[in-house]
């Protein structure tokens, strides 16, 4: 694939040089573009294909590049593709930026066609920041949201926090540092094996005595 290009940059004898797709000058390079738009279950991975010229090739990488940082990163599938999407650009730019400044090709009357002028470089853009930004916004609350479920809270010994409208009926588990009002004692399939107030959550019935200085349990009927 190289060489290919390589051939078609030089103009060697024989290999037919090519124009610009978007603006017909030369010398062009055969190179495609890539972006890939992830907005949960709407997941779209185009390929802008060349040949471009420097300018133009530029100006396509950029916009394909900056789509999809940031519109890319919102579905499953854009760990891969995103990712995958920005390197070829990579390399694609790298191809394009090996190329002489565009002109129209010698002999042929001068197209009307320029080529595209230089858009904005993609960490120039506010939402080529702003969005990857966001993304890691929400993962870092996501993170810190489990940190708490991934600790075992209900099991004997484990704290208890009442909603305050609805009483005993409705209740957390808590970290035992944390304010709390009862303590579990045990856990149980039925409601009448607790001796004292009571939660139930899924089906079980965790047994609860009050925490040190709290009112007795009562249980809302
Ligand atoms: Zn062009």
């Amino acid at each position: 694939m190289t060489d290919l290009i390589d051939s078609q940059l030089t103009g060697r004898p024989g290999t037919p040089q090519l124009d610009c797709v978007v603006c017909g000058h030369v010398p062009a390079a055969e190179v495609s573009f890539y972006r890939h738009l992830g907005l949960v279950l709407y997941v779209r991975f185009n390929r802008i294909q060349g040949p471009f010229c420097r300018d133009c090739g530029l100006a396509k990488m950029r916009d394909a590049t900056a789509e999809t940082i940031i519109s890319g990163l919102w579905s499953p599938v854009s760990v891969v593709l995103a990712p995958l999407a920005i390197v070829r650009n990579l390399l694609g730019r790298r191809t394009v930026l090996a190329l002489d400044k565009p002109v129209p090709r010698p002999g042929q009357p001068e197209s009307n066609l320029a080529p595209l002028l230089p858009t904005r470089p993609v960490f120039r853009r506010f939402k080529a920041w702003f969005a990857p930004a966001v993304l890691a916004a929400v993962i870092a609350v996501l993170t810190l949201v489990d940190l708490p479920s991934a600790e075992k809270l209900d099991v004997v010994g484990g704290c208890v926090k009442f909603d305050n409208i609805l009483h005993v009926d409705t209740a957390d588990f808590v970290r035992c540092d944390e304010k709390h009002d009862a303590v579990i004692t045990s856990i149980e399939n039925s409601w009448q094996d607790c001796a004292d107030g009571y939660v139930e959550k899924l089906y079980r019935y965790y047994c609860l005595a009050p925490a040190e200085g709290a009112p007795a349990l009562v249980n809302v009927p």
